[in-house]
């Protein structure tokens, strides 16, 4: 039998928890701490004291120094690391073994969990086009918290904080704790009074068939209100869809296989198909390495609670997952070892010092390419811009690209709140813009000159 090479050589790999008592800090942790939510939720990695503590010496000076230069310089998110997350990070190095330092700065986890100030660009850290709410979320809020973007569906932010805080985060305007270069928003409502206006909007809505619930990461809600808040949507006639966010399946899937959050789910799987709604929960997974046993445990327990499905958004950030061995052998750890549906991988938002993360639309359209015709049709990730005041497009379906100034043109077939006296909303052109540092250089002269003129940047 004839082999054909192939550019990507698919294989089945085993998932595998790292040995997680390899890092001095945790020598003595149990499997029975290990497994436990709780004992997760108290040793999270909070600053560099505690990284320290955990790691020990085999963590350079000089990787320290790094990373403290860029929580005070550069961060838009402070630090908060799952213990589960962090022993994803260098699975193969031991803290005490020589080389710990460059495998843990090369470890695509470490990227964009730990960001340290070296992993920036000098030149342009941030696009002079970045912003903080990069997609104008909290313009289009229907009530606070609540964005209606798109004609049918919502976003329900119901809570600024995640039990792990990610680098690049496109919520660093409100998710999460200030940093000493960024405040961040506060909701003015409280909770519950907030919560309560946004049943009560959907019910007064009933153009909106699919709710995302988000925050935040629902996981950070205590589990009666959280559920309490999707029986309320599932008592609303109109919702068909409830999406439950919570990139914690994967950072923290112990608080997914806790008993009470097992039977709860159960609880609203049943009523869910009592009244013919589908409930999933989206997660956010960006590497194949953090898809390990317990993760595959945390989603096939939802799985087994009768809910729809459990499908994954991640982020293409280079460095990270910006090859296509990369996307595919995550997509593959997914869908064949964890029963997650791979779905989209977002391009990452123009976020203040986000650059060094961010892939052009032509490198990403690359990408789409090369990783089509490997996995099932129905498994194969979309590769999405999501557009400010446009919302999510598929990357080929640009309107137009100026490759050289690295700015691609988009439209779009529906009004949001704030457009909807604008007769010009659907013929206009909306743009987006590649990091300036890929360009040509006449490209990135164009920008450099516009840098000095204020007003052309402004
Ligand atoms: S889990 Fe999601 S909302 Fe929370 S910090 Fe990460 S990207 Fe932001």
């Amino acid at each position: 039998m004839t082999v054909i090479d192939q550019p990507y050589a698919y294989q089945r790999r085993e998932l595998t928890e790292p040995d997680w008592q390899r890092f001095p800090g945790w020598a003595d942790v149990t499997t029975a701490q290990w497994e436990s939510a709780q004992w997760q939720r108290a040793h999270c990695v909070k600053n560099l004291r505690q990284l320290r503590e955990v790691a020990g010496p085999g963590l350079s000076e000089a990787f320290c120094a790094d990373l403290e230069r860029d929580q005070r310089e550069r961060a838009t998110m402070s630090m908060l690391v799952p213990p589960q997350m962090l022993n994803t990070m260098a699975p193969a190095a031991g803290p005490g073994e020589p080389g710990f330092t460059e495998a843990f700065y090369a470890d695509p986890v470490r990227r964009y969990m730990i960001p340290v100030f070296s992993d920036r660009r000098g030149d342009w850290p941030s696009h002079p086009y970045a912003t903080r709410d990069s997609l104008h979320e909290a313009e289009m809020w229907a009530v606070e918290g609540l964005t209606h973007r798109y004609p049918t569906k919502v976003l329900a932010e119901l809570l600024p904080t995640c039990p792990q805080y990610c680098g690049h985060c496109t919520r660093m305007d409100l998710v999460g704790n200030p940093t000493p270069t960024i405040g961040k928003l506060k909701f003015g409502m409280g909770r519950d009074d907030r919560l309560a206006a946004m049943i009560a909007y959907l019910k007064a809505t009933p153009g909106v068939r699919d709710v995302v619930v988000s925050g935040g990461d629902v996981a950070n809600l205590p589990w009666p209100r959280l559920e309490a808040f999707v029986t309320g949507l599932l008592d609303v006639d109109s919702i068909r869809d409830i999406r439950l966010a919570s990139k914690a399946l994967m950072g923290m899937p112990q608080h997914w296989l806790g008993d009470e959050v097992r039977a709860g789910m159960e609880r609203l799987g049943a009523r869910a198909r009592e009244r013919g709604v589908s409930i999933a929960i989206h997660t956010h997974v960006n590497a194949a390495q953090s898809v390990t046993p317990l993760v595959a445990r945390a989603a096939q327990a939802m799985l087994d609670t009768g809910i729809r499905d459990v499908r994954n958004q991640g982020v293409l950030l280079r460095g990270v997952n910006d090859s296509p061995e990369a996307l595919l052998d995550l997509s593959f750890a997914l869908l064949d070892e964890a029963k997650i549906m791979p779905y989209y991988f977002y391009m990452c938002d123009m976020i203040p010092g986000s650059e060094h993360w961010r892939l052009s639309l032509a490198e990403a359209q690359r990408l789409q390419h090369q990783i089509m015709g490997y996995l099932p049709g129905f498994a194969t990730p979309r590769v999405v811009c999501d557009v400010p005041y446009v919302g999510k497009r598929w990357v080929h379906q640009v309107s137009r690209y100026d490759t050289d100034l690295g700015i691609s043109y988009w439209t779009k077939n529906y009004r949001t709140g704030v457009e909807a006296k604008d007769e010009l909303a659907l013929s206009r052109e909306y743009p987006y813009y590649d990091p300036i540092y890929v360009l040509p250089e006449p490209g990135q002269e164009w920008w450099r000159a516009r840098q000095q003129d204020p007003v052309a940047v402004a």
